[in-house]
């Protein structure tokens, strides 16, 4: 479920709240999150937060001592910052990094950076690299132009004969957006999800760049104002379309129809997105969830 918007934000308030920290420990419990072994990572023990940022829907802890932490958060990962220490009893744990902080004049302050994962399927990853080989990473190197804040010219990039849904999504294509905010900024762009990339007109690409910039732009403000550290398990995402279907569409008030697929939903609006065409909806899927 994080994508762009909810790690950037992520990304920006453990950045004001880290940047300068001092790493005391760094350890992977349970079943292990970590998916590389050199350098170890209790090599971080003893350096100190450089800077937090996002890449794609990566987020990066930099070192002083020139480390990277690279993170992916998956469907249901989240990476928070508290003042207390885990207990034996958080089995939610992937990772947890001690850290002092310290501002200048005030006492230091013991924090633990957690990342936390929901649900049985325990996907989210951790990789310790040096911050010079980073982008070399397979996970960043396979990565396209970030969708935001200056995505690239669409109709270079969507050249393809694949539907604008599935193409949007695609990391090596473009990076940040995933399943919920695509119904956002397909509505938003009044585009079909099953339009072909290749059959974008330049009007066209043009609208949806800008539905881009303003739709993750928008869902990023809202979160400055509303979200604070830790981090909340659930996110307030100010979602219109996705997970909206059934209800009044918020520019032309039709009901919003979906496609359903087994793991997840594509919502629309008919009258806005498709010529008034109802897409064909696979309901067995539903049925057997
Ligand atoms: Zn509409």
């Amino acid at each position: 479920m994080p994508e762009l918007p909810e790690v950037e934000i992520t990304a920006r308030l453990l950045d004001s709240a880290l940047r300068g920290a001092r790493i005391e420990s760094a350890v992977a419990p349970g079943i292990n999150a970590l998916k590389t072994f050199e350098p170890p990572l209790t090599a971080l023990a003893g350096d100190e937060i450089a800077a937090v940022r996002r890449r794609g829907k990566h987020l990066v802890i930099e070192t002083a001592g020139g480390l990277a932490l690279l993170i992916h958060l998956m469907s249901a990962g989240r990476l928070q910052l508290y003042d207390k220490r885990a207990g034996p009893r958080d089995r939610t744990s992937r990772l947890l990094v001690r850290v002092t902080a310290q501002t200048p004049g005030e006492v230091p302050r013991e924090l633990e950076l957690r990342l936390r994962e929901f649900g049985s399927k325990q996907a989210a990853w951790v990789k310790v690299l040096p911050a010079d080989a980073l982008e070399q990473d397979d996970a960043v190197a396979t990565l396209g132009p970030e969708a935001w804040p200056d995505p690239p010219t669409l109709s270079d990039v969507l050249d393809a004969p694949r539907p604008l849904h599935a193409i949007l999504r695609d990391q090596r294509v473009i990076a940040g957006i995933g399943r919920s905010w695509v119904d956002e900024i397909l509505w938003e762009a009044q585009l079909s999800p099953y339009k072909r990339g290749a059959d974008l007109q330049p009007p066209e690409a043009e609208r949806l760049r800008a539905a881009i910039v303003e739709t993750l732009g928008h869902a990023i403000a809202h979160y400055e104002d509303v979200i604070e550290l830790p981090i909340p398990d659930k996110l307030p995402m100010p979602l219109r379309i996705h997970r909206h279907h059934g209800e009044p569409c918020p520019r032309c008030a039709s009901t919003l129809e979906a496609v359903h697929f087994e793991d997840y939903v594509i919502a629309y609006c008919p009258a806005c997105q498709t010529e008034g065409r109802v897409l064909k909806d696979r309901r067995l899927s539903r049925l057997l969830r």
